[in-house]
This record gives structure tokens, C-alpha cells and sequence, in this order.
């Protein structure tokens, strides 16, 4: 048995924190915020199983000027960032090459393919199956143009094995009626799912935790105690010292600054994004849908509808513009025509991006006991499971060869 102590409550963290206590460690968790209300917080919710084209796409760079000028645009990138900004993204559009792009999304198949059934496993042990909607999720696209949108990285996920079914607009209608009729295209995901509350997902996983004896501590990881190549403790913000045989880092955005003080250079940035939950939709949707020339999806989550979305690049200080959650709301009312608005709330989430938008999973090599569960970027809520499974394996010696050598924390 070893004393494990994790600098983070997310939906990662906390999955770790589950699987390395079903291993017979004594597990400590650090988290200093609201439980559940990290990213996931803000997010569709979605086991986004064919998400794997990374976000970088080729002639990336050619639309920053685009970004810049349109504060309300889908993406868009933060002026008084850009600056700082830059050497993250020069590596993110490097990514953007076509063969880069198959070899991500490769890695990214390897990891998100298990995470169904990863998940599933996580909800039985819980005892919570009902967290998880096994229904496809459907994208919708107003003419040939903005689905040409989609093409490459549609071709990509099929090609890789994801099952993508193209219809019409009307059959979209015809299979969840509160989707407005006048849609030319949709295209069905058939292996994503979502679950009906990511909040509730993560207190009940934590919940679990602490049933089963685990320490929560409603305190920030602030440093560690190293010997040489060892990390034998982990200080708190309020100074007290955690003796530790293994660290693991999963504070999502702020993982960066810890692993910085260990000489682990991360490139993590927070690309935010925006999440409003309207508690009286008037509508019955039944599937998450996604708009993709809106930049948002929605999804039915079991006391709201949520409209989320945006990709904004900006630094990890930046305060959230509210008025792009609204907008999102605005346009949300083109894919529901009945959507009702009037009672709604507003949540701002960082997802953990690395330039080439694969996580960060396993050991460094730079120290002997830290474990790196970072930088899920879109896919934070897919791969908690799956993710706490691989450091648990990662931290029993177990061997996983290929499955984790491309997330490693020592590529950048
Ligand atoms: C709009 C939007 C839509 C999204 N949609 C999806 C989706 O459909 N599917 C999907 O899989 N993902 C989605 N995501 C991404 C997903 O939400 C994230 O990848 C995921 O939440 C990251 O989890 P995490 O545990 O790494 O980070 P977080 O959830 O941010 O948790 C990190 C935790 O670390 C804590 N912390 C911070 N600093 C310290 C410290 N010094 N010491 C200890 N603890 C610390 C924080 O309080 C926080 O609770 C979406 C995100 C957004 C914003």
C-alpha cells in the first residue's frame, strides 16, 4: 500500500483517486474549489467517443486575424493574450499538417475507443448507471457548405472506425422533434452518449470516495518537498506538509504552474469556453445536439438544458465575457424554435488544451514517483475513467507499452 496524494478534485483527479483506491492505497486528495465545478462543469456533457480530429486544422493560422477582430465568432482568440499566447499556439498549428492530424487522432482513438466501457465500469462500481444516455448524438448543418465544413474530419474519424451516419434534416426532425425542420443536413453519432449531470457525476464519484475512506482536504496544492529525484511530500496552501510515496498531478489548467515548480515543462493552455442552463426550455430534447457554424452544443441534462460551447483562446488569467454565453443562447433559438430562455445560469470552464490536443498521462522520467492526469482538453469528461484506470496501472508497474507512450509528460 502506498500513500498517494493527487493535487486536484476534477473529473480526472477524482477518477484516479477512485481507481488507485480499488488498488489498496491510502489515497488524499487535494481540492481547493467547489466539488464538481471544475471544467466539466461548463461542459456538453458528451462521451465523445469520435472526437478525436484535433482542433488544430490545416490553414489555422490564416484565420487568427479573423479571430482577433470577431469577439463573437465560434473561435476567437483574446488581443490582449495573443502575445503570451504564441509559442503554445505556434506548436498547435504545426499540428495542423495532414499527417499529424491522422497520427493524433490515431493516438486519441486508442484512448477514447475504451472509454465506454471504461465508464460504464465506473458507473456499476459507483452504483450510479443512470448518470450515462446511451443515445447518438446529432450534428446539424443549414446547407452543403457548412457541412463541407465537417468533411475532412468526419472522413478521418470514419476512417479510424467511428460510426458517423449522414441524414436529412427532416429525419432529424423526425427523430427528435424539438429540432427545428428546416435543417438540410445532419449526421448521426452513433457511438457518443452523454451524461445527465457532470456536476452530480463528480460529487458522487467523490461521494464513493470518502464512503470507502478516502481524505478529501478542501485545500490547494501550493509545493512539494523533493530529494533529489523524489517527491517525499506535498505542501498545502495553509502550510501543512503531506508525506507522499507517489504524486499525482491532475489539477486541470493549474497543473501547469505545479508541474513547473517540479522542472516539468508543460505546454497547457485554458481555452474557455461557456455553458448556460436554462431550467425552463419549453422544449423536450431528447439527444445532445450540436450546431457546429454556432459553435455550441445542447444538451438535455436532467434538471436543464444546457447550451455550451466556444473556443476562446486566452490566458489562464482571463476574466470569462459573459456576453458570449448569451450569444450562444441567441443562436441556440435557430436549432429549438420553441426554447424558452428567460431562467437560465451562467458557468465559465477551462479546458486543459496541449498544442497537439493529446492528454497528459503517465510517469515523467525527470522524477520517480510523480504521475501526470492532465490536459484532456476537450475530452476531460470522455476520458476520466479511462484515464484513472491507465494511472493506476501506470502506478502498480504494470506495463501499457503503446496505449500511453504518445501522452507521455516528457514530449514537450
Ligand atoms: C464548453 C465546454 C464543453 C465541453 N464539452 C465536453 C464534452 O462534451 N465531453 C468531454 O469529455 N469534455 C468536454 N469538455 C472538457 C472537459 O470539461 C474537461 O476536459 C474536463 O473537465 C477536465 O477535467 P479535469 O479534472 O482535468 O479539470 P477540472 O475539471 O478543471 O478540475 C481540476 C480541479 O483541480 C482543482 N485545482 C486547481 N488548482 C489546484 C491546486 N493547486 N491544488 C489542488 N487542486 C487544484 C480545481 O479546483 C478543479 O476542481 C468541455 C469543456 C467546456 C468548457
Amino acid at each position: 500500500m502506498k500513500r498517494v496524494v493527487i493535487a486536484g478534485g476534477g473529473v480526472v483527479g477524482i477518477s484516479c483517486a477512485l481507481a488507485l483506491q480499488a488498488e489498496g492505497h491510502s489515497v488524499t486528495v487535494l481540492e481547493p474549489g467547489p466539488v464538481g465545478e471544475g471544467a466539466s462543469w461548463a461542459s456538453c456533457g458528451c462521451i465523445a467517443v469520435g472526437e478525436i480530429v484535433p482542433l488544430s486544422q490545416p490553414g489555422m493560422l490564416m484565420k487568427v486575424p479573423g479571430w482577433l477582430r470577431d469577439p463573437e465568432a465560434p473561435l476567437s482568440l483574446r488581443p490582449a493574450s495573443a502575445l503570451g499566447l504564441l509559442p503554445w499556439f505556434a506548436r498547435f498549428t504545426a499540428n495542423s499538417m495532414p499527417f499529424r492530424m491522422r497520427t493524433i487522432a490515431a493516438d486519441l482513438s486508442r484512448l477514447t475507443f475504451a472509454a465506454t466501457a471504461d465508464f460504464k465500469a465506473q458507473l456499476a462500481d459507483i452504483g450510479a448507471p443512470e448518470l450515462l444516455v446511451e443515445r447518438p448524438v446529432i450534428k446539424l448543418f443549414d446547407d452543403e457548405r457548412d457541412k463541407a465544413t465537417m468533411g475532412a474530419a468526419f472522413d478521418l474519424a470514419r476512417e479510424l472506425g467511428c460510426i458517423i451516419d449522414d441524414i436529412s434534416g427532416q429525419e432529424a426532425h423526425e427523430m427528435d422533434p424539438a429540432i427545428a425542420a428546416d435543417f438540410k443536413y445532419a449526421s448521426v453519432l452513433r457511438d457518443w452518449s452523454f451524461v445527465t449531470c457532470p456536476k452530480r457525476l463528480v460529487e458522487k464519484l467523490m461521494q464513493t470516495f470518502l464512503q470507502r475512506g478516502g481524505t478529501v482536504l478542501p485545500l490547494a496544492c501550493a509545493g512539494f518537498q523533493r530529494d533529489g529525484a523524489w517527491v517525499s511530500g506535498v505542501q498545502t496552501a495553509d502550510g501543512q506538509l503531506l508525506p507522499a510515496d507517489e504524486v499525482v498531478i491532475a489539477a486541470g489548467t493549474q497543473s501547469k504552474g505545479l508541474s513547473r515548480q517540479l522542472g516539468i515543462p508543460l505546454r497547457l493552455e485554458g481555452v474557455m469556453g461557456y455553458s448556460t442552463g436554462l431550467q425552463d426550455p419549453g422544449v423536450n430534447l431528447k439527444h445532445t445536439v450540436f450546431y457546429p457554424a454556432g459553435g455550441f452544443g445542447i444538451t438535455p441534462y436532467e434538471s436543464e438544458l444546457a447550451v455550451a460551447g466556444t473556443v476562446e483562446f486566452a490566458s489562464l488569467s482571463a476574466a470569462p465575457k459573459w456576453r458570449r454565453a448569451d450569444v450562444l443562447v441567441k443562436r441556440a433559438h435557430r436549432v429549438l424554435p420553441g426554447l424558452q430562455d428567460s431562467h437560465r445560469s451562467r458557468r465559465m470552464g477551462r479546458r486543459p488544451f496541449t498544442p497537439d490536443t493529446r492528454p497528459i498521462i503517465g510517469r515523467t522520467g525527470k522524477l520517480a514517483n510523480v504521475t501526470l492526469a492532465a490536459g484532456h482538453g476537450q475530452l476531460g469528461l470522455t476520458l476520466g475513467a479511462t484515464t484513472g484506470r491507465i494511472i493506476a496501472d501506470v502506478i502498480a508497474g504494470r506495463r501499457l507499452g503503446e496505449e500511453i507512450s504518445a501522452f507521455s509528460p516528457d514530449r514537450f
